[in-house]
């Protein structure tokens, strides 16, 4: 096993895999810009070390400086957490050949599933089901694109291959296809480097459901249920929770099934999610996220499995300590995401936390780095942490978060509560089974009350 990990990342997910590391007996040398100097996790680590100023391009991306302070702590290990350099498979490769475990998978499988293209035709290979469109890369041939788009039905999607959700577009009728293909391929091109796109049906009222994976370096691949991420704003998560609504277990069974069937067969090892759109009884894969997720959390309170320890441990070369049979779902979770921003009107609220009140009691999680006198700084997400409940039922995971957003005290910025606990209320939300559409048309039909 490891002594000592060094932690790439910033923020409640810095804490949540230092928490992890100390569970395990593992030393946490954590790495932070100029603008973190004063968050408690620093000074809780058994090692600090600044590495550059607060805009994460000078700092919590900033590979060399990352391999330096892990070379200066002897370090075996890093765990680069979400976002800024977790899913960039030159970083995964670098830690590696300097002599580091990188806390992930290869840079190989993080490459393969960080192009769209390459992702679904090895989903297709191993019998993921995904939304039906161009076999690989679009044609810039307008007559074979115009035959791909009659195949598939419209409407479609045309997406690029590099992802990073810019630049697609749904295009209703064929007179507006090889204008529409064009634009996508430019944009792309600018925003990726790449100008390859991709074609799929475009799905009109999916829900977002996502099979979290854990796999290790012996073959064994395990699915940990299912979240259902489908309350988002402009494709950012606002609530999710586990078990998804409403969807037959056998569904579900099948559709884990064969992700973790896809880990083993591509050689996949560490935690993973497999994310998924959902219309009529029927899954459609769209990508794969190589790393820890932000709603980790409610996976961990349905199952009892500690994704981050897992993640480490199977890191270290363990195997897993526990079949797919021994994973049992128990009742309901749900997280709201914490974000330091005007409810409404979304634009972000840094600065200083005068008060921080954190709620408790029976099935209430906190993962969050705020403390009373906390400034936020400007510089990074807004998200300052998430609040997850657990219940023996949905309806009872739903009061159980309602009464702890009550109890939760931010005062000196503005945070996006208010706008939870309405939502938690919403007779529609509260039935369950609403679309990936949903939060946005509740958001423009909502009168203003603020
Ligand atoms: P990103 O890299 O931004 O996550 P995705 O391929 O995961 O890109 O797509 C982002 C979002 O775009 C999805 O969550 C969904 O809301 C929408 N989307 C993507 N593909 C389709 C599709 N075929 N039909 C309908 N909506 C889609």
């Amino acid at each position: 096993m490891f002594k000592k990990i060094l932690i790439a990342n910033r923020g409640e997910i810095a804490l949540r895999v230092q928490r992890a590391c100390r569970e395990l007996g593992i030393k946490s040398v954590m790495v932070y810009s100029e603008a973190d100097r004063d968050a408690k996790y620093i000074r809780l680590a058994d090692e600090a070390i600044c590495i550059g100023p607060a805009p994460a391009g000078a700092s919590y991306l900033q590979m060399p400086s990352i391999i330096s302070a892990a070379e200066v702590s002897d370090a075996e290990a890093i765990h680069p957490g979400y976002g800024f350099l977790s899913e960039n498979a030159d970083f995964a490769e670098r830690v590696e050949r300097s002599g580091f475990a990188f806390i992930g998978p290869t840079a190989e499988s993080i490459r393969i599933m960080g192009d769209k293209v390459s992702a679904k035709q090895a989903m297709i290979k191993a019998g993921v089901p995904c939304v039906p469109g161009s076999e690989g890369e679009l044609s810039d041939d307008p007559t074979e694109m115009r035959a791909t788009a009659r195949a598939v039905g419209y409407p479609v999607i045309i997406k690029a291959a590099g992802g990073g959700g810019r630049g697609m577009r749904v295009v209703h009728t064929e007179a507006a296809l090889v204008n529409a293909v064009q634009m996508t391929k430019s944009e792309a091109q600018a925003a990726f480097g790449n100008p390859a796109v991709y074609m799929e049906k475009f799905l009109e009222n999916p829900r977002h459901i996502e099979i979290q994976v854990l796999a290790d370096t012996h073959g064994n691949a395990v699915y940990l249920g299912e979240r259902d991420c489908s309350m988002q704003r402009r494709h950012q998560k606002v609530i999710e929770e586990a078990p998804a609504f409403g969807i037959p277990r056998r569904l579900i069974e099948k559709i884990g099934d064969r992700c973790a069937a896809a880990c083993k067969r591509i050689g996949y090892r560490g935690a993973g999610t497999f994310e998924f759109l959902y219309e009529n009884g029927e899954f459609y894969f769209i990508e794969m996220n190589t790393r820890v997720q932000v709603e980790h959390p409610v996976t961990e309170m349905i199952t009892g499995v500690d994704v981050v320890k897992n993640q480490i441990l199977v890191a270290a070369g363990q195997k897993l300590g526990f079949t797919q049979r021994d994973i049992e779902i128990r009742g309901h979770a749900i997280e709201c995401r914490i974000n330091a921003e005007d409810p409404y009107k979304f634009t972000p609220s840094p600065g200083k936390i005068t008060t921080w009140h954190a709620p408790g009691g029976p099935g209430v999680r906190v993962d969050s780095h705020m403390y009373t006198g906390y400034t936020v700084p400007p510089n990074y997400d807004s998200m300052i942490g998430k609040v997850i409940v657990h219940g023996d039922t949905r309806e009872e995971a739903l009061a159980r978060m309602s009464s702890a957003l009550l109890e939760t005290v931010v005062e000196g910025i503005k945070t996006n509560i208010p706008l939870h606990r309405e939502l938690l209320v919403d007779a529609n939300f509260a039935t369950g089974g609403t679309n990936i559409h949903y939060l946005e048309k509740w958001l423009e039909q909502r009168p203003d009350r603020t």
